[in-house]
């Protein structure tokens, strides 16, 4: 394939306040005006009275003085249901899914009444900001809280999976924990006139409270409410948090205002509100269980604990249970102190605790991690080395070292066929648990290759990186939370193994720190350097009449280049044909003729509704009124045009080729379409062979010769998402209400802004040149189409042509005799090697036994020093026992000085440096040694020196007899 290179672009990023930061800014304000940020009419209403928590110092509302704290467990002190079931779980248990069907039931039949919507996928293409999503919320976020889009029902419902990677700290002890998790999410928009069927805060306490109340059953007084202040996503609000028994069930948040990288707050036109409800808490506070994960996770845990038989006493962690709220290493300064006070707590010592604990911990770890990884390579992503795939990486390999650790694989079979299998059974349990709440997942065929190859990708890179830790730590005598870091993410080792290898233990806010990292960059606003907020749309003929190439148009602004204030070459016009730089398709070029003068158009982009044509030149008049409202003609240059449609179209099918041959989980990374050629990145998860290439090809060009028809319309982007699925979005983010859909029949649906054509055969041939992996999971396809694919063959077809002349074979010999001419040329090298070798040999044989040289000067024909770097250090001990010296000169294109001494370690490299470069300039020195290891044995005060550049021989001698080296040459 092509051998070509090309630069990766990289964003840049700016540091912005964390939501942790603008919460403590703004807290004093909302204590101090409860009637102005928080509903306290509706709280009167259900009989609960305002009161300062004495421990925290919160405001909360209760029901009875029963509830002389806030009612968090951390001001209780323990989690108070665990043992005693409550409300409707007095009566029956209470399963996962049935935790989510109680409370569809409750708000389906509210006074205000949510619909119940399906879940989103858990990989967040739809935004350009965030990779997953964290909260049901991110679901529509940013254009429906901006009102530019229509949510798909108002108010809503929602079981949200989503994905966390902050609190793996905690996973497995705290039971409020997990890395995949479902969020009941409650979203109501308030728009301008959706009053009657919308609701704000006050009634979105009562829903809530006729839920706990009325369709859990929970007592009144078992249930406090807190205030708070609500941060995430770039918007800011109050919030209530509601606690039972010590458990935060949910967070009633009120999103009043959108806040700027520095804090700045801005009223929200629209506010909203969002409640997040942690699923897995619910059946865990009904049943009164010792740990949330046992409610969870079913038909995996039975499968899983069928086959690791792990010594799960649930008598240790009814005792522990209660106290597990202390155990959250984000929260506790000092987690071995934490640790003493819960073991003191039920008369055990911290190592009765921790060996209880830690397998059945690692157990709920690995359920946890499992399931998270099923949800979010079900919905496409993969793992990797970087962004979100990296977390993804992370929770796998965390799993096999944990399973490592435990010798669990073991347990799972006797072959590591076997145990792979029974491992991936683990994912279908998870499946299974899932669809009740989800219905069926879509099948997905390559799910056991990833997981795999990212098996075999961890047991052998984990060797390499683990000697690194280890050697770092050997020599520091102690890794810094940066280093661990490092290690995670940029040598993919997990923590666990960190461990294993140094002995040191994890550090307690690790993962949390991670994260932080990450929150703390943020996505870089893009510079606005052309102000056309105030500028009329500019109407683009480009997508009703795409073979209009010349048009009439009027001027609407002329602007001055930004960098140079003299140079006005920028037109905006009223429509234009001209097609901007955007969605990786290269802009259009052209003619345009203004007062009667020609210019070329030679760049055109888009600044929010405007395109901008850049000329080549500045016009003349320095008064703008000259200009505008006059009428102007242009061209498009059309072959370019042409070219470029059919490397964008080109691109829509070569994606949908890769979708037949590789499967549904890949995806559209990015794309570029230039005249000379295009790219697409797509997501795999391993580099492809040569015969999928081909197979590629070959199902792009049976698309192209099918003669599909290609359909382009304006639709309505709530509606096509109900129709097409996110697949949509293959090209990124499109902001407004209504969505360009591409839709080559029966092939490919897409959201796209470029130009195509209107039938896939008017794409020509495409050929992919090569592919390449441009990172972990990300592989890249460069091709080309129609005219640029006929250009490629002919110039291969050259090539063929040359070969042939040069080898004197037929075409279909071709292959066979360079191949003869390959092998023959690699076992000339070789031959030439232990031949050179041999000479030499004789030749310090010869030197060494004679006499009558000390030190001598040999003219070489190597062309580098290389032979005698990996050779001469054989004669360096029998140089020191006769005290004889030797010095190489190579004069070929390259040239070398190499030198070798017996008893010269007095040498002045320098100044020889400084009399070499005299006569022969641009020499450097490479290397110089006064102590040899030979045959194992480190030999002093002899010389071994290097110097590289072109030189002459003449000229060489000369310089070392002036410095004494050497007297004469053999
Ligand atoms: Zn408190
Ligand atoms: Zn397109």
């Amino acid at each position: 394939m092509e051998n070509f290179e090309e630069k990766v672009e990289e964003a840049t990023l700016v540091a912005a306040k964390t939501p942790k930061e603008m919460k403590a800014m703004y807290r004093p304000e909302f204590q101090k005006n409860p009637q102005k940020y928080y509903p306290t009419q509706v709280f009167a209403k259900f009989g609960y009275s305002r009161h300062q928590c004495p421990k925290c110092q919160n405001f909360y509302w209760r029901f009875s003085e029963k509830q002389d704290t806030c009612g968090d467990s951390a001001c209780v002190g323990k989690y108070t249901f665990i043992g005693e079931p409550t409300g409707i779980g007095k009566e029956e248990k209470l399963t996962y899914d049935g935790a989510w069907k109680n409370f569809e039931k409750s708000f389906t039949s509210a006074r205000k009444p949510c619909t119940a919507i399906k879940r989103y996928p858990v990989v967040a293409r739809w935004r350009n900001d965030v990779d997953f999503v964290a909260a049901g919320i991110y679901c529509f976020q940013p254009y429906c809280m901006t009102g530019e889009l229509q949510p798909p029902a108002n108010p809503l419902i929602q079981p949200q999976f989503c994905v966390r990677f902050n609190d793996l700290d905690n996973i497995g002890l705290t039971g409020r924990h997990y890395s995949g998790f479902i969020m009941i999410g409650i979203q109501s928009f308030c728009y301008p006139g959706t009053e009657d069927k919308t609701f704000f805060s006050e009634e979105c306490v009562e829903f809530n409270l006729n839920w706990l109340i009325d369709g859990l059953k929970i007592p009144k007084d078992e249930i406090t409410l807190i205030e708070d202040i609500w941060s995430g996503g770039g918007n800011l609000g109050s919030c209530v948090e509601y606690f039972v028994k010590g458990l935060e069930v949910g967070n009633m948040v009120f999103t009043m205002y959108k806040y700027y990288p520095d804090g700045k707050l801005e009223d929200l036109e629209i506010k909203v509100i969002d409640v997040g409800i942690g699923m897995e808490r619910i059946p865990w506070l009904i049943n009164g269980t010792p740990t949330s994960y046992m409610d969870v996770f079913d038909t995996s845990y039975k499968y899983l604990q069928e086959k690791l038989q792990v010594e799960t006493s649930t008598e240790i962690w009814k005792q522990i249970g209660p106290y597990t709220c202390h155990l959250n290493a984000d929260e506790s300064d000092d987690m071995e102190k934490t640790w003493q006070m819960v073991a003191s707590s039920i008369g055990k010592t911290v190592q009765e605790c921790k060996q209880a604990i830690t397998p059945v911990k690692d157990l709920y770890i690995v359920l946890d991690h499992t399931r998270a990884a099923l949800v979010l390579i079900q919905d496409g992503a993969l793992p990797s080395n970087t962004g979100g795939g990296s977390n993804i990486r992370n929770i796998i390999r965390r799993v096999f070292a944990i399973m490592k650790k435990n010798g669990w694989w073991d347990k799972l079979g006797k072959t590591k066929e076997e145990q792979m299998k029974n491992f991936l059974t683990l994912f279908d349990m998870h499946q299974q648990d899932l669809e009740k709440l989800y219905g069926k997942f879509p099948e997905y065929k390559s799910f056991g290759s990833i997981i795999e190859i990212e098996y075999e990708k961890w047991s052998s890179t984990d060797k390499a990186q683990q000697k690194k830790i280890v050697d770092s730590f050997n020599k520091k005598k102690a890794l810094t939370l940066n280093d661990w870091i490092v290690a995670i993410e940029s040598w993919g080792l997990s923590p666990d193994t960190i461990t294993e290898v140094t002995g040191l233990p994890q550090p307690d806010n690790l993962y949390n720190e991670m994260e932080l990292r990450k929150m703390k960059l943020t996505k870089a606003p893009e510079q606005i350097l052309y102000q056309t907020a105030n500028i009329q749309e500019t109407v683009h003929l480009f997508y009703e009449h795409q073979n209009k190439f010349d048009f009439e148009a009027k001027i609407v602004e002329i602007f001055a280049d930004y960098k140079n204030v003299e140079n006005r070459n920028i037109v905006i016009l009223d429509q234009s044909c001209f097609y901007p730089t955007s969605g990786g398709q290269q802009n259009d070029i052209g003619v345009m003729t203004v007062d009667g003068q020609k210019y070329n158009v030679v760049d055109v982009i888009k600044v929010g509704k405007c395109v901008l044509h850049i000329l080549d030149r500045s016009l003349p008049n320095p008064d703008n009124s000259h200009y505008i409202g006059q009428k102007v003609h242009a061209v498009v240059d059309e072959n370019r045009r042409k070219i470029l449609r059919n490397h964008h179209t080109s691109t829509h099918i070569v994606f949908a080729a890769c979708r037949q041959v590789l499967g549904p989980h890949v995806w559209q990374n990015g794309a570029k379409k230039t005249v000379d050629m295009a790219h697409l990145d797509i997501t795999h998860y391993a580099s492809l062979t040569e015969e999928q290439e081909m197979e590629i090809e070959k199902i792009a060009n049976t698309i192209v010769f099918s003669s599909k028809n290609i359909n382009k319309e304006f639709v309505n982007k709530a509606e096509a998402e109900k129709e097409h699925g996110f697949r949509l979005y293959q090209g990124g983010v499109v902001p407004g209400d209504t969505l360009r859909v591409v839709n080559i029949e029966g092939t490919d649906v897409e959201a796209c802004c470029g130009t195509h054509c209107d039938n896939t055969s008017e794409v020509g041939i495409i050929r992919i040149l090569k592919t390449n992996r441009i990172s972990d999971g990300i592989i890249r396809l460069y091709f080309v189409a129609g005219e640029r694919s006929l250009q490629k063959l002919s110039t291969q077809t050259k090539v063929l042509v040359d070969l042939q002349n040069i080898f004197k074979v037929k075409e279909s010999d071709l292959v066979s005799t360079s191949l003869k001419f390959f092998t023959e040329r690699n076992k000339f090298i070789e031959r030439h090697k232990s031949a050179t070798q041999k000479v030499l040999n004789l030749q310090m044989e010869l030197f060494l036994a004679k006499d009558k040289y000390k030190n001598i000067f040999v003219k070489s024909t190597e062309s580098e020093a290389t032979l005698y770097f990996s050779f001469m250090g054989n004669f360096i001990k029998a140089q020191k026992d006769a005290g004889k010296g030797i010095v190489f000169v190579g004069e070929g294109e390259k040239g070398f000085v190499f030198g070798q001494f017996g008893n010269k370690s007095d040498f002045d490299q320098e100044k020889f440096l400084a009399l070499l470069q005299e006569d022969n300039p641009g020499v450097t020195y490479k290397k110089c040694l006064t102590s040899i290891t030979a045959n194992k044995v480190k030999l002093d005060n002899v010389l071994q020196f290097s110097f590289s550049g072109k030189v002459k021989y003449e000229k060489v001698k000369k310089d070392l007899i002036t410095l004494g080296l050497i007297e004469a040459d053999l």
